[in-house]
């Protein structure tokens, strides 16, 4: 392998790619796969993580899946716990995780605000503490939290997703600042609108809105964002930190 291939390959390394077993954190979970990383994910319950195992398997690549919410602090923190025992320890920890559960402000029902930050933002943040614990010790870590361009810009219809998006963004910028110093780096990629199964259901008119709203008239795709993550895990990127990478057509700079 020549120096230029040495600094975007993850071998031996161990990747934790959160909400995985399908759309864009399996996309990253296999773009980390094709740079040389173990890869190992969660999801919320056993028939997703199957199903999660059975399309890796069919990928080529040998995952191990975990039943974990991560909303859940103490089942976190076992998961973590078995991920060091049974796979080795967490190099890469990517918070992928998400869910949305849109509406208009006025009508929005607290426990959908509510739901939407604790798994976006305080289950982000659980993963990176019990990451960090790790990774402080071995004083190595990449960490890559997936945001959303409705995080920098707002997005009508989505007050909760917005907020834990933007929350997520300076949980980013501190942990990088608080892990620095341990040769932990902390960034996030911030994707536009990208065809998986969050985006299916838009009706056609607001779908050809946002793509009349991309410069490269297009939605992104899984890959799109994966290979921003392949980067950031890199030894290439060990001097980004604390930022943001944009993935999103150029429709919002
Ligand atoms: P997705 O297809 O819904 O995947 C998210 C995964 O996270 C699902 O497998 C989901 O399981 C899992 N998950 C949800 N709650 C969880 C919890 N409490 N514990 C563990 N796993 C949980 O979403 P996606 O479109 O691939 O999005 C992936 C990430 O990119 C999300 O953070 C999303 O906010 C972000 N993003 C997406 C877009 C887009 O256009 N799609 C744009 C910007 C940012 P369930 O199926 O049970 O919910």
């Amino acid at each position: 392998m020549n120096d230029f291939m040495k600094n975007f390959s993850l071998e031996g390394k161990v990747a934790f790619v959160t909400g995985a077993s399908y759309g864009i954190g399996f996309a990253i979970a296999t773009a980390l796969s094709a740079a040389g990383a173990k890869i190992v994910f969660n999801d919320i319950n056993q028939d997703l993580v199957n199903k999660g195992l059975a399309a890796y398997a069919e990928a080529g690549i040998n995952a191990h899946g975990y039943v974990c919410d991560v909303t859940d602090e103490e089942a976190v923190q076992a998961t973590v716990a078995k991920i060091r025992e049974e796979v080795g320890i967490i190099d890469i920890l990517v918070n992928n995780a998400g869910i949305t559960k849109d509406g208009l402000m006025l009508r929005m029902k607290d426990e959908d605000f509510d739901r939407v930050i604790q798994t976006n933002l305080r289950g982000a943040f659980v993963c990176v503490r019990e990451a960090a614990k790790i990774m402080t010790r071995q004083r190595h870590g990449r960490i890559i939290n997936i945001s959303s361009v409705v995080g920098q810009m707002g997005n009508a219809g989505q007050i909760n997703y917005a907020s834990a998006k933007a929350g997520l963004i300076g949980l980013t910028k501190s942990a990088a600042k608080e892990l620095a110093g341990r040769n932990v780096t902390v960034n996030a990629v911030a994707p536009g609108f990208v065809e998986t199964d969050m985006t299916a259901g838009l009706p056609d008119d607001v779908r050809a809105a946002y793509i009349d709203a991309i410069p490269l008239k297009r939605l992104g795709t899984p890959q799109d964002i994966a290979d921003a993550v392949a980067f950031l895990a890199s030894p290439g990127a060990g001097y980004i930190t604390g930022q943001v990478i944009a993935v999103n057509g150029g429709m919002y700079c």
